[in-house]
């Protein structure tokens, strides 16, 4: 639990030296730590810290931690797949979506927000990796789901997010990260401009999709340590 202000201070060090090396803003790249499975005194120590935004992953874990975390003013950013008939919780407790990852899921979610009256800023989900076991809409298949989401208006279309592959190769992870950013390039030709964010990088290639281009570094494990498996 001590450890925890100094892997943020360390973590954000990382990122501000990236960003120096790429001729970056460190102003443009959030570190948002993604608390899920750890306990609200973890989270208690990070606010303490001066964060305020955690990527979470269960509705279930948010609506539990809202609760018991209800005297701070927390802002919840769901980075997981959503399954729709859970879309409740999002619309009452988070502030970002960043897992669009159908337009099933999608229409769910503006049809539930139109209800509630509110917008939600979210991020298009794409598998960059290719890999089978990802979600998120394949490279392709983006410029045609940002057209369809044009038409509900409760979402805002932020811009991108994506999990590289796992893999120590840096070559391959850099290639997902640039698939990304040719994919916003694409986006912001034929929408002029907007796109701004690119969710990307986790504990262990952060570094890299700060050199890349990423606006959000989501880390979990860098700061919080080691996760209990998923049961
Ligand atoms: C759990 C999770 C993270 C954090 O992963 P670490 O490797 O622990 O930093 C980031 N993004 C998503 C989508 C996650 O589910």
């Amino acid at each position: 639990m001590n450890d925890i202000a100094a892997n943020l201070a360390a973590a954000r060090a990382r990122i501000d030296a990236a960003c120096a090396r790429v001729g970056r803003d460190p102003g443009e790249v959030e570190l948002l730590p993604v608390s899920k499975t750890h306990p609200l005194d973890a989270l208690r120590v990070a606010h303490a810290a001066g964060y305020t935004r955690f990527g979470e992953s269960r509705p279930q874990e948010i609506e539990e931690k809202a609760s018991g975390l209800a005297d701070l003013d927390l802002a919840w950013v769901h980075i997981g797949h959503l399954q729709t008939n859970k879309a409740r919780v999002v619309v009452e407790h988070v502030a970002e979506f960043q897992a669009l990852d159908s337009l099933r899921l999608a229409e769910s979610l503006d049809r539930r927000l139109r209800a509630a009256g509110r917008r939600l800023p979210v991020l298009v989900q794409v598998n960059s990796s290719g890999e089978g076991t990802k979600g998120g809409f394949a490279p392709d298949e983006v410029p045609d789901a940002v057209r369809a989401l044009g038409a509900l208006d409760a979402l805002d279309v932020r811009g991108l997010m994506t999990l590289a592959a796992h893999t120590d190769d840096q070559d391959v992870v850099r290639a997902c990260f640039t698939t990304m950013t040719d994919l916003q390039a694409r986006l912001r030709d034929e929408h002029g401009g907007g796109f701004d964010a690119l969710s990307m990088g986790m504990s262990n290639d952060f570094e890299l999709a700060v050199e890349c281009g990423s606006t959000c570094v989501r880390l979990g494990t860098a700061i919080f340590g080691a996760r209990p498996p998923l049961v």
